[in-house]
């Protein structure tokens, strides 16, 4: 039995991973936490098999997650569900000890089969991110050309946020606007970037250069 432990702000999220182990009888999900500190506590407990983290908790880091894991349960497996795809998340993560590293957008209801796959020592990386992280062992990709994308300061604002991982309603509350308006500007940059989900929004702002330096991986 693979005893599993689901450290995840996103209710939805969590819903989904409940869902595809309602009719899974070889693994049980043994507790879930919704921010880092409770993800923490958890680990004064008995080890799970697997732990699934997100990277961006509420109060904290799924980074500082998976340390703590590590260090606590030594033979957990970890694997990160997240919207970051990029190379200096990918690499801190793989560097405190996750072996697994799926981009929820591409998740769906794989998860089964992932976190089995995990737990006999496969190591599921989303393609976009083995995509990633070969390049980086190959030939620097060459220097983007100019954005022909024109965002309002607004827009560039909301992508912004996107990009660190804030939710709409957090974001409406950083801008003192209501969730409405952001979700506007949510589907005005999603309209000019050609994308239709988080984190291709994310990728196509890195990929077109869109972001302030201090953004930029
Ligand atoms: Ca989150």
């Amino acid at each position: 039995m693979i005893g599993l432990v689901v450290v995840e702000d996103d209710p939805l999220f969590r819903q989904l991973v409940r869902d595809a182990l309602e009719h899974c009888d070889d693994i049980v999900l043994r507790a879930e936490a919704v921010n880092l500190s409770d993800g923490l506590a958890l680990l004064a407990g008995a080890p799970a098999q697997v732990l699934l983290v997100d990277l961006g908790l509420p109060d904290g880091s799924g980074i500082e997650m998976i340390r703590a894991a590590r260090r606590a349960w030594p033979a957990c497996a970890v694997m990160v569900a997240t919207l970051f795809g990029d190379e200096e998340r990918v690499f801190a993560s793989l560097e405190a000890g996750a072996t697994g590293y799926l981009l929820k957008d591409a998740l769906a209801s794989g998860i089964v089969g992932e976190i089995r796959n995990l737990h006999a020592g496969g190591s599921p990386i989303s393609p976009l991110i083995a995509r990633r992280l070969l390049r980086h062992f190959h030939a620097p990709t060459p220097a983007v050309a100019a954005p022909a994308i024109e965002l309002s300061a607004r827009e560039q604002q909301v992508l912004e946020h996107i990009t660190r991982g804030y939710s709409v309603a957090e974001i409406a509350e950083q801008l003192q606007v209501s969730p409405w308006t952001v979700q506007t500007y949510v589907r005005r940059v999603y309209e000019k970037l050609g994308v239709r989900s988080k984190s291709a929004a994310v990728d196509a702002a890195h990929r077109l250069g869109l972001l302030a330096p201090g953004e930029r991986r």
